[in-house]
């Protein structure tokens, strides 16, 4: 038994079925919790007032809540970087170990070596667990030991490998007595109030507590028999709305696929589909960390886009006279939030319409995204660009207007999130352009005046896109 370790609180803002908390309560007399604002990632950060940091302090905000009142102690928040901080903690503490939960991004990795490499130096134990995902790096490969690259086998697999071995849960929650806050810690400038780390209260709709993300899992729960049929309509409670829980981990994993497991139901099984699809990129980022800089596959590693600026900024403002793509890019600057089925559709648009570098969205995303995750998000916009693995081909190429009329049939969602086209009737919302000048001023949308022309033809950029893929 080790008599003090530190507890390092990443993408696992929970006390409950926390893998690593669990390990290292178990193994120590008095464990040290800590959080830390990693000035690296904060500096790139567009924004004073980004929302995952006001997701990320709710979260802290209720965990430390509960420390007092409970546990008469706090939780550790710091401000700096981990690669000095955790070993300069560590030894002022005399801690001998340190747990934490494992990180499967490039940059993440990188770190945790240069933490790892810097403890042992002076003799203390850097100890990582599973936690973030169901199955990571190569518990599921082919047969030839090589990993997966096309979704379905793996999921079949990850299916199988699930049913053999019973989901582990860890009750962290239950050693909570054992968390500490020796005075030594003082000297590290605990963080109290967001303001000191230099950000602002952000608005966001949604709380980043556990209890909040609760509630979602148990909403959800109750609805989770219709998820396959409503997943794909915007406008329609379809989805679990639990992407930025699950990214932080006030949610785990573990809970998730539980709850879909004992729901079992045709709604649960793609949901669960869907959860795998999560672990896929994973592995997927770790086995080839190349494709979080460039295509996944190499055959498209060269592709030469046009890069209009204008049309790249008529997109991100959610103005570029197509309907579904403005409602879907508004509603992302609005709430930090965006409909998977909008997601597809708005990076394929920015691809194969616009003919822009997917990287170029990809980080546009990054940088608005409530729930961003490298992993997935990098795997979904190789999917929809056609660049990655297990791709969507490039000559199957999205018609916006086509997905809108499937997915947004009476303008529901288009209506709530572009305010000009309110009183548009449906057989006009998914391309008002071809409205005469007295519908127009009927329905009070005056395209090219109030709401702009469409950017390109479709049907002249689908055939750009074409040759664009073809030249490679
Ligand atoms: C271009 C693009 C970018 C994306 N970027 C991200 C991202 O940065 N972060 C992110 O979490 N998801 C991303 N996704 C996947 C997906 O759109 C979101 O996970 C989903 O919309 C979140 O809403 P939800 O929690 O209600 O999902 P639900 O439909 O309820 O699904 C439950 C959970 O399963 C996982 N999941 C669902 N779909 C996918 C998927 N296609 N790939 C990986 N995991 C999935 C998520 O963790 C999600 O919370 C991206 C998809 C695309 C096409």
């Amino acid at each position: 038994m080790t008599k003090i370790s530190i507890f390092w609180f990443r993408r696992d803002l929970r006390f409950e079925d926390n893998h690593a908390l669990f390990q290292a309560l178990s193994k120590s007399e008095k464990v040290i919790p800590v959080f830390i604002f990693d000035t690296d990632i904060l500096s790139r950060l567009p924004s004073r007032k980004d929302r995952r940091i006001q997701l990320i302090w709710d979260a802290l905000s209720e965990m430390n809540q509960i420390l007092k009142s409970k546990h008469q102690t706090d939780l550790l928040i710091l401000h700096g970087e981990p690669t000095e901080l955790i070993p300069a903690l560590a030894k002022s503490t005399g801690a001998e170990a340190v747990f934490t939960n494992t990180d499967y991004e490039p940059a993440a990795i990188l770190r945790d070596q240069k933490v790892e490499k810097e403890l042992v130096k002076s003799g203390i134990q850097f100890n990582t667990f599973k936690d973030h995902v169901i199955f990571h790096r190569d518990e599921i490969t082919k047969e030839d030991g090589k990993p997966y690259v096309v979704f379905t086998p793996y999921s079949r697999a990850w299916k199988k490998k699930l049913a053999t071995e019973q989901t582990q849960h860890f009750p962290s929650e239950s050693l909570l007595h054992k968390l500490t806050f020796p005075e030594e810690t003082k000297h590290f400038n605990p963080i109290s109030e967001l303001e000191q780390i230099g950000f602002e209260p952000a608005n966001v709709n949604i709380s980043g507590t556990r209890t909040q993300g609760l509630n979602f899992l148990s909403d959800f729960s109750g609805r989770i028999q219709k998820y396959g049929d409503l997943r794909d309509f915007p406008s329609k409670k379809g989805v679990s709305y639990l992407s930025p829980y699950l990214r932080f981990g006030m949610i785990g994993i573990r809970e998730c696929v539980t709850m879909a497991k004992s729901a079992s139901s045709e709604g649960s099984e793609k949901w669960l589909g869907e959860l795998i699809w999560r672990d896929f990129y994973s592995q997927i980022l770790w086995h080839f960390p190349h494709s979080a800089k460039e295509s996944f596959n190499p055959v498209y590693k060269n592709l030469v886009f046009p890069n209009d600026e204008k049309k790249f900024k008529a997109w991100c403002v959610g103005k570029t006279g197509f309907p579904i793509v403005d409602a879907a890019m508004r509603q992302l600057n609005q709430t930090g939030w965006m409909h998977n089925r909008l997601r597809m559709v708005a990076a394929s648009f920015l691809v194969k319409d616009l003919h822009i570098d997917w990287r170029w969205g990809e980080q546009y995303f990054a940088d608005s995204l409530i729930d961003f995750d490298l992993t997935s998000n990098n795997g979904g916009w190789q999917w929809a660009a056609s660049t990655g693995c297990d791709a969507q081909p490039y000559f199957r190429i999205f018609n916006p207007e086509l997905q809108s009329e499937r997915f947004d049939p009476d303008g529901t969602f288009i209506r709530k999130y572009v305010p000009e086209l309110a009183h548009v009737p449906a057989k006009f919302i998914h391309n008002p352009s071809v409205m005469s000048e007295s519908d127009q001023l009927l329905y009070k949308c005056k395209t090219g005046d109030n709401y702009p022309e469409p950017v390109v033809n479709h049907k002249e950029a689908k055939v750009f896109a074409l040759e664009l893929f073809k030249k490679r």
